[in-house]
């Protein structure tokens, strides 16, 4: 995995403003974490790396009409980050940017998140591809 270099500038917690550290969700995936809230910044592709791939972070039609506006900016872009469903009926809600695709997931879904992975990781279809898995 290469580095991009936007994760290796200083982000600010959308919510809180203040500076976030980065440290690693699993051996892949590296995230940005708030001190004070404990909320998260995601990369664009680190949630669907974090979701075993099942995932696409896009904006999609559904994603857009069903998107509610919040009071947050996006530490890098400075867009308004939209809150909504990571997908149908996940449960887990996360405030995203239109602009990087990059998301600010708060303490309490981000807790829903883990619990999504685990799922998803142990649900991974038998199907093609899945050689040296035996
Ligand atoms: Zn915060
Ligand atoms: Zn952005």
């Amino acid at each position: 995995m290469y580095r991009r270099f936007s994760s290796l500038r200083e982000r600010r917690c959308p919510q809180c403003g203040v500076l976030m550290e980065s440290r690693g969700v699993t051996p892949k995936v590296r995230a940005e974490f708030c001190p004070e809230c404990e909320g998260a910044w995601f990369d664009h592709g680190e949630l669907k790396e974090l979701l075993s791939g099942r995932i696409t972070e896009r904006f999609g039609k559904h994603s857009l009409e069903t998107a509610s506006p919040t009071d947050m900016a996006c530490p890098d872009c400075a867009e308004p980050l939209l809150r909504r469903d990571l997908f149908l009926k996940s449960g887990v809600m996360i405030n995203q940017c239109r602009r990087c695709s990059g998301s600010f997931v708060d303490n309490g879904n981000r807790a829903r998140l883990k619990i999504l992975a685990i799922a998803l990781a142990a649900q991974r279809p038998p199907a093609g591809g899945a050689a040296g898995s035996a």
